[in-house]
């Protein structure tokens, strides 16, 4: 039935879209271009194709429907680790060949490949920018960039106002990263006001979110920031359990282990706690979290990711901790990679401690379960704010500064605050945690709605796709009519 419908969508419309996507190496940033892959593969009329670097590091498995292909063999490191700083322009010219040579429809590009605009501008391949943010982020960073606010402090923890956006939402200076804090120097734009000058001559932003979270921000992007297609929540094209078990990394502990454990617990009697692919916690940070933990009553899962590598190996864990929450059935500790999908969407999960990277954020919308925010860097302060203060479907564990992935936070968030914070959300929390996991649950349902057949997202993806068959014939016109003026 798929060729069939295939071969009928091809008569109508002629040889399908080709869309390339071009993923960055970072977990936050790969893995939801690649499930935007998966999901435009599902479109009949098109045909995906990822562009990666090197046969030594395989991407996860991908449907037979998309096609992989390598852009050079040098080595770039696809595990998942690599920092938003990495250099990836000497595949420039790699780059430039292949788009010559087969000349796409579209390419879809991280923004973090910050060379390429230069690139695919000559030659006229439309490109869509990616940032992996969501509309609500990008709208409070330029609302905070263009009006200076922030400046105006008297010092770094004085609150302010963001002006111009459709709700009322409180930062301070030491939320924002460093170049956000002062004006910025003339020449110091490129690059860091990312993602205006990635977006500057873009045929329009793919953002992973859906229209029923953020509305109102998504129409301030459209109107003040450019066009976008708001095409989310990517994750639930993982329909499979294969596919949620594989995504990004193959997980470092079994299904069976890990879904047997959560069998055995109550309803929405766990909180998950993971701080995302790239967590390099401080040692003193960790202890924090261990005691905010056992002493919430919770049972939790917690995935410990890295430790700072300075400090791999050290003992840090709080005496008899692991022993204990072994024994009595409290706790389960996944060192390395959890498959997140899989425990956020299991019934026994009640609720996320997460740092509010945008893909975890809208994991737990989509999962259905309140959350406790603990922003680290990146925009995950402004993904916090949109969980708290405008949704209401979370309580802010109480970081306050903003820290580079390489720097240590100021001081660590105490272990009192991460108790309150998780007994506030979980069970047992009271009405305030009952009205949240209520309004949880309601998103969940919209995000699955904005993705069916008829949803905002889905008609969004269509629409691009539409807009991409218009352009084609157009210039099959053009053309026609170049050949005919000869
Ligand atoms: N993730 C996962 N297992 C882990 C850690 C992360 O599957 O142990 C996935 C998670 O589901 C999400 C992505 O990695 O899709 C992390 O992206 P996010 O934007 O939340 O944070 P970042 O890693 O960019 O800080």
């Amino acid at each position: 039935v798929g060729e069939a419908a295939v071969a009928s969508e091809d008569r109508r419309h002629g040889p399908p879209i080709e869309i390339y996507f071009f993923p960055f190496v970072g977990g936050g940033h790969q893995i939801p271009m690649l499930d935007l892959a998966r999901l435009f593969s599902t479109i009949p009329s098109v045909h995906a194709t990822v562009l990666t670097t090197s046969s030594h590091h395989p991407l996860p498995p991908l449907p037979a429907s998309i096609a992989v292909l390598y852009l050079s063999d040098v080595y770039l490191d696809t595990s998942l680790s690599a920092l938003p700083v990495t250099d990836t322009s000497h595949l420039a010219e790699p780059l430039r060949n292949l788009l010559v040579d087969r000349s796409p429809d579209c390419i879809v590009v991280d923004g973090f490949h910050r060379w390429s605009p230069a690139v695919i501008g000559p030659l006229g391949v439309p490109r869509i920018a990616f940032s992996g943010n969501g509309s609500f982020a990008q709208a409070v960073r330029d609302a905070i960039q263009r009006t200076g606010v922030a400046y105006a402090a008297s010092d770094d923890y004085e609150e302010f106002v963001v002006p111009d956006i459709p709700d009322k939402i409180l930062m301070t200076r030491s939320q924002l990263p460093p170049y956000q804090r002062r004006p910025l120097n003339p020449g110091e734009e490129k690059g860091m006001v990312w993602p205006h000058d990635f977006m500057e001559g873009c045929f329009g932003v793919l953002i992973n979110s859906f229209f029923d979270l953020e509305g109102s921000y998504v129409e301030y992007f459209r109107k003040k920031m450019g066009r976008s297609w708001v095409v989310g929540p990517v994750s639930l094209c993982n329909e499979a359990m294969e596919d949620k078990l594989g995504r990004g990394k193959k997980a470092d502990i079994d299904r069976v282990s890990c879904l047997s454990w959560l069998d055995g617990k109550g309803e929405k009697e766990v909180i998950y706690v993971s701080f995302g692919s790239l967590a390099r916690m401080s040692m003193s940070q960790l202890v924090e979290i261990a005691h905010g933990l056992e002493s919430s009553g919770c049972s939790f899962i917690w995935v410990i990711g890295n430790v700072r590598a300075e400090e791999r190996g050290e003992d840090w864990m709080p005496a008899g901790f692991e022993e204990r929450i072994a024994r009595t059935g409290k706790g389960l500790l996944i060192r390395g990679w959890a498959p997140q999908l899989v425990i956020l969407e299991h019934p026994s999960v009640g609720g996320f401690l997460t740092h509010c990277g945008w893909n975890s954020t809208l994991e737990g919308v989509t999962a259905g379960v309140p959350m406790v925010t603990f922003p680290i860097t990146a925009e995950q302060f402004f993904n916090e704010k949109l969980v708290t203060d405008v949704l209401g479907i979370g309580v802010k564990v109480g970081s306050r500064d903003w820290s580079s992935w390489s720097t240590e936070a100021k001081e660590p968030v105490g272990r009192e605050k991460i108790e309150r914070a998780v007994r506030r959300v979980m069970r047992g929390g009271g009405e305030q945690a009952d009205e949240m996991r209520k309004r949880a649950g309601e998103l969940a349902r919209k995000a699955r709605e904005a993705v069916e057949e008829g949803g905002s997202s889905w008609e969004d993806a269509r629409g691009l796709v539409a807009e991409l068959h218009d352009r084609r014939k157009l210039r099959a016109r053009v053309s026609s009519m170049i050949v005919q003026g000869d």
